[in-house]
């Protein structure tokens, strides 16, 4: 499914009736900004914090070691480490912030997740509507697992070199080659990056 068919899909089963009473945004995630492999339709309710968003998004897609992250919303910085700094030169908050203070339907911001290894998500509020769950976050509908072919033989890869970015089914791995760092490969974007596992 496009991430285009998964809007009209909740378009038509989510959003009938909600005129008077919508309690979430709609959110899109993506990875890459352009032609995302890795897509997440989230319903966050208008009481959830970027916080929440925050750990959401380190649950299902990120994390790795506990790196730092941040959005940035309307040129403002919002970080998960946020510490008063008269002399940055960015307006910086912390993610202590709901959601429905900030947030209006069609903005688009970023996440990063790592400022070394950086993962950069585009996001963006594509409507509003009545979720079940008025107090969690939850995936509405997300993109099926890509596949990935072996570098060596063509099958189905299952790993992925965290130096080289190529891929390789579990026959084709020489166990001592440890330079390419393999790691399983997953349905992230985080998949490869740094010690990411899933
Ligand atoms: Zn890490
Ligand atoms: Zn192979």
């Amino acid at each position: 499914m496009s991430t285009r068919a998964a809007k009209s899909h909740i378009d038509k089963c989510l959003n009938q009736g909600i005129e008077d009473s919508p309690n979430a945004f709609l959110i899109k995630v993506q990875w890459p900004h352009k032609n995302p492999i890795y897509w997440l339709y989230l319903s966050v309710p208008f009481k959830s914090k970027l916080e929440d968003l925050d750990h959401f998004l380190r649950e299902i897609w990120l994390e790795c070691c506990g790196h730092l992250s941040q959005f940035t919303i309307d040129h403002k910085r919002y970080s998960s480490d946020f510490e008063p700094n008269p002399f940055s030169p960015f307006e910086e908050f912390s993610m202590s912030i709901r959601s429905e203070e900030i947030l209006v339907t069609s903005l688009k911001f970023t996440h990063e997740y790592d400022f070394g290894s950086t993962t950069e998500l585009l996001l963006e509020v594509v409507g509003l509507i009545k979720a079940e769950a008025s107090n969690e976050i939850r995936v509405i509908v997300q993109n099926q697992e890509p596949q990935f072919k072996c570098a060596s033989c063509g099958k189905k890869a299952k790993m992925i070199s965290s130096t080289e970015g190529d891929c390789f089914c579990k026959s084709c791995v020489v166990k001592d080659d440890d330079e390419l760092y393999l790691l399983p490969l997953v349905n992230s974007p985080r998949t490869g990056v740094c010690g990411y596992v899933g």
